[in-house]
């Protein structure tokens, strides 16, 4: 499944969050979407998952115009993990991942035994299997974005749009999520907030600066200590990690010698 977006903008009222955006990601690709609070990360998403429509540009999926599309179609398409997952009624843990199914059936059809499996499955790989009967209002911020990641996989997309998927959680659960997602082998565009996540796992990075795209590439061509001191305002140390093989950054705060650090700008 490929994803191009071409010349998209987007305003809220006269104020242009989206300038003229061109991005593509490739069958199987893993592409991370960074840039500081503000920069537009997830208005570009939610142009993408259409809770918002471009003022101008055009997104295709496999060629096909995404706009074009219906919502069922494109929900069989593309999985989505917002920034904000609220859910307004006290449905249990394994109704709501029950609801990634939705795209594969009709209006009044009965979950089969075959979306039982999938919703088990999902849960399971979460590590959410023993709270399936819980109430979803009553977890933890990070157990919920656990139970809306296993909807999302109980969809079965081939694609996923991610907008910061791991903010709420811990470590283990940041590395095990993007773990996870890595091997569905589906192809991913997620905005993520922290540089040395995107490093681990992107195949390419795009940066985002008030509304534009100013960097695009490989983590090591982005992830230089003069691109993140020129989009962040923060001094940087950066390495190829020897066990990962992949860029490992430390920042280097004022406080412990970072403004007067000789290999930074
Ligand atoms: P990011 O996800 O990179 O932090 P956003 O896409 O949320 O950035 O926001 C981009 C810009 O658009 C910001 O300046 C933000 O204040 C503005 N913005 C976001 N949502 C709205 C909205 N609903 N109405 C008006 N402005 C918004
Ligand atoms: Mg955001």
């Amino acid at each position: 499944m490929r994803l191009q977006i071409e010349n998209m903008t987007f305003s809220y009222g006269d104020r242009k969050a989206i300038d003229d955006i061109c991005l593509n990601v490739k069958e199987g690709e893993f592409v991370g979407l960074i840039g500081p609070n503000g920069s537009g990360k997830s208005t570009v998403l939610k142009n993408l998952y259409r809770a918002l429509s471009p003022d101008k540009g055009t997104v295709t999926f496999d060629g096909e115009n995404l706009f074009a599309l219906s919502h069922k179609k494109a929900a069989l398409k593309l999985g989505v993990v917002g920034q904000e997952n609220d859910v307004p009624f006290d449905f249990l843990v394994e109704e709501i991942v029950a609801m990634g199914r939705s795209p594969h059936k009709k209006f009044f059809d009965f979950d089969t035994e075959q979306d039982k499996n999938i919703v088990r499955h999902a849960l399971e790989h979460l590590g959410m299997e023993a709270m399936a009967k819980r109430n979803y209002l009553h977890l933890s911020g990070g157990e919920k974005q656990r139970v809306i990641i296993a909807r999302v996989v109980a969809q079965e997309t081939d694609f996923l749009l991610l907008d910061e998927p791991t903010n709420h959680l811990d470590i283990s659960y940041q590395l095990q999520i993007f773990d996870f997602v890595k091997r569905l082998g589906v192809t991913v565009l997620s905005a993520i907030h922290d540089l040395n996540m995107a490093a681990l796992y992107c195949d390419r990075i795009y940066v985002l600066k008030d509304g534009k795209v100013i960097l695009r590439g490989t983590p090591e061509e982005v992830l230089t200590p003069r691109n993140i001191f020129d989009v962040y305002g923060v001094r940087s140390d950066i390495s190829v990690h020897p066990a990962t093989g992949k860029v490992a950054i430390t920042y280097l705060p004022e406080a412990l010698g970072g403004a007067k650090h000789s290999t930074t700008p």
